[in-house]
């Protein structure tokens, strides 16, 4: 059988590494962006668009199609690629993030754009035990539970090509001693999911295990190299990193310092972060893979990607400023609203008007920039030209893929 992870070229310079991750449903150029198709879809594009951005895999949430459509339904249809004819590789989350943002509401994180939506707020956590989490439907009101074994089952149904271990997500507002209990509970959860993993696993999907231990050094170490010792095909870090970026760096440059000594084949997946200085710190930190809610859900809000790091990459386009600019988002950008030629005054009027193509149009230059800058970085690294690179993003350079 081929390697998962076939490493291709290392940054001298850094823990950055391109490798191609070869999946059942195909290969995953890394370092890679994988955008959300949260419910079984990325919200208001299509499957062939994504593609043709030059993304390889999407991230579907096991919380959201279990409550609906439910995950028999998606098998019955074929499986969550033939339903919604995605036919590249797809990662599932596990549910954990969803189920426990009830229970710690939106203390979940300050920084990721894994926050919660309003609609799992709207559910409640009925209890957390050992065995595993009740918790009332946002859909419907009823009373659910999940498992270790209930996420396993909902993942092997969709039919991903990755499936995440169900964890505790541990907030950041808790003190240690919390933190270190949750995280020993995500290591025993582990190993039910690897038991099951065992019993009943496809043969199609691997398998990444979750390291938790909030901004803990120690714990952060310990739990990466418990689950990066196990059987787990591959390593999500996850939980809380901090509450601002340079915690958040440096508790994944834990993570991956442990994982370079303890599994440094074994693929490497950051979750829910995707801003574009983050990504370039995560790469060279020596992450493969990304997900992140940004790039849409900003696009959704009239936000667009923009190489203007003064203003976190971003251009609120609902402003009255671009009410008559005649320019589009960037002038050198191939997407299909730049290089369609839509004006920022289109956008912004559009915006204004709530017409479903203006978050169309700015969803797509979002995770065009975003899908040509990873681009960039795995060219870069290629070249052993990371470090430069790497400062022209930080300097306000635009993509050039
Ligand atoms: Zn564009």
């Amino acid at each position: 059988m081929a390697e998962l992870l076939d490493v291709q070229h290392r940054d001298p310079g850094s823990r950055a590494r391109t490798a191609v991750l070869r999946l059942a449903h195909g290969e995953v150029r890394t370092p890679a962006f994988v955008p959300l198709a949260t419910k079984g879809v990325v919200k208001g594009i299509e499957p062939h668009e994504v593609a043709a951005l030059g993304y390889d895999m999407v991230l579907g949430n096991t919380f959201h199609l279990f409550l609906t459509p439910g995950h028999e339904l998606v098998a019955e249809q074929g499986g969550l690629h033939e339903f919604m004819r995605w036919s590249g590789p797809i990662i599932t989350d596990s549910g954990g993030f969803q189920v426990f943002s009830m229970g710690h509401g939106t203390v979940a994180d300050e920084i990721k754009g894994r926050a919660p939506t309003g609609a799992d707020r709207a559910g409640a956590i009925l209890s957390i035990e050992e065995e595993g989490v009740r918790f009332r439907s946002y859909i419907d009101g009823g009373e659910r539970f999940m498992a270790p074994e209930t996420s396993m089952e909902v993942q092997a149904a969709l039919g991903s090509d990755v499936a995440l271990a169900f964890d505790e997500c541990t907030p950041f507002h808790v003190d240690r001693d919390y933190t270190e209990r949750s995280t020993e509970r995500t290591h025993r959860w582990l190993e039910r999911c690897l038991a099951w993993q065992d019993a009943h696993g496809r043969a199609d999907q691997v398998f990444y295990a979750i390291s938790q231990g909030g901004v803990h050094e120690d714990l952060r170490r310990g739990s990466t190299r418990v689950v990066a010792g196990s059987r787990a095909h591959g390593v999500a870090i996850g939980g809380s990193l901090g509450a601002e970026k340079a915690q958040m760096y440096e508790v994944v440059g834990w993570a991956t310092d442990e994982l370079e000594r303890v599994a440094p084949g074994k693929p490497r997946h950051l979750l829910g972060i995707g801003e574009i200085d983050d990504l370039v710190r995560g790469v060279e930190l020596g992450i493969d893979t990304f997900d992140c809610a940004m790039p849409t859900r900003l696009g959704r809000h009239g936000m667009a990607i923009v190489p203007d790091p003064e203003r976190r990459w971003r251009v609120d386009l609902t402003k009255g400023r671009w009410k008559h600019a005649r320019e589009p988002i960037m002038d050198d950008c191939p997407c299909p609203a730049c290089a369609g030629g839509y004006s920022r005054a289109y956008l912004h009027y559009l915006f204004g008007a709530r017409e479903l193509t203006a978050l169309r149009l700015v969803t797509l230059h979002n995770l065009s920039y975003v899908a040509r800058l990873m681009a960039d970085l795995r060219a870069a690294v290629a070249a052993g030209t990371l470090a430069e690179a790497a400062a022209a993003v930080r300097a306000g350079a635009s993509p050039r893929a």
